[in-house]
């Protein structure tokens, strides 16, 4: 399947914020994760992309340092359902059907897509873990984005994991529909969270998301990293400066 053709396949699917920045991104320009298409070129490649170089407020960052707020608890609303999981040629990103959402601050932001990256693209302390997966949500009122990250250390068995590992579509374009599973289970004990305003960590990094990055990681069989990696090696954004934004964690 022809690029193009795939990503008009996603607006149809979801139409989602997300996969309209990569066909937006996508039709103007390719781009990837190194070399003359890669990230420190992302600006160059589409006037749409500006905000990847001249932004202020870009994603991924470091967390370094947080100050304790008495931010709102995120409360998770997702159903056990089925989703579609695509081969995006950036990469595996899971399309969940309508009827999952989180709240926070009285908001109520639907659950749209998630997707892995590996290494992690935030870092705490200058750390990155071996992956991370971003929820994205968005408020159907506003559009604002919500996107929740939480890192992926090697351990113990993860059975949905396991399972997504197992049927990742090989091929760029590729796309595979999921029996129903609990993306619950991504969840790790405790909600603890970092909060800050970003961007998304793709072209054309438009500065409208609201980030919460989970303090505990969960931990998958390192087997099912390797499936990943070995389609994905590395498919992170480097960490851009913080600038005059403040990171927020919940007590
Ligand atoms: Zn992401």
């Amino acid at each position: 399947m022809k690029r193009r053709d795939l990503m008009r396949g996603f607006i149809a699917l979801g139409g989602c914020a997300v996969c309209a920045g990569l066909a937006r991104a996508s039709e103007g320009a390719h781009w990837e994760y190194k070399g003359e298409h890669g990230p420190d070129h992302w600006a160059d490649l589409d006037k749409a992309n500006a905000a990847c170089s001249v932004g202020g407020q870009q994603s991924p960052i470091n967390i370094t340092s947080a100050i304790k707020a008495e931010v709102d608890p995120i409360t998770v609303s997702w159903k056990k359902s089925a989703g579609k999981m695509v081969n995006n040629g950036h990469t595996i990103q899971v399309n969940m059907p309508e009827g999952s959402s989180i709240t926070r601050d009285g908001k109520v932001y639907d659950l749209l897509q998630f997707h892995f990256h590996a290494p992690s693209e935030h870092q705490v302390d200058g750390k990155a873990y071996p992956m991370e997966v971003h929820f994205v949500h968005k408020n159907k009122k506003d559009g604002d984005l919500a996107v929740l990250g939480i890192f992926i250390a090697p351990e113990q068995k993860h059975d949905v994991f396991s399972m997504l590992a197992k049927n990742f579509p090989q091929k760029e374009g590729a796309e595979v529909q999921l029996d129903a599973f609990s993306a619950s289970d991504f969840l790790p004990k405790g909600l603890e969270y970092w909060t800050y305003e970003g961007s998304l960590t793709t072209p054309p990094c438009s500065e409208v998301v609201t980030w919460m990055v989970a303090r505990q990681p969960i931990s998958v069989e390192a087997v099912s990293i390797q499936a990943f990696t070995n389609l994905y090696p590395n498919n992170a954004r480097p960490v851009l400066p913080l600038n005059r934004r403040l990171v927020l964690m919940s007590k």
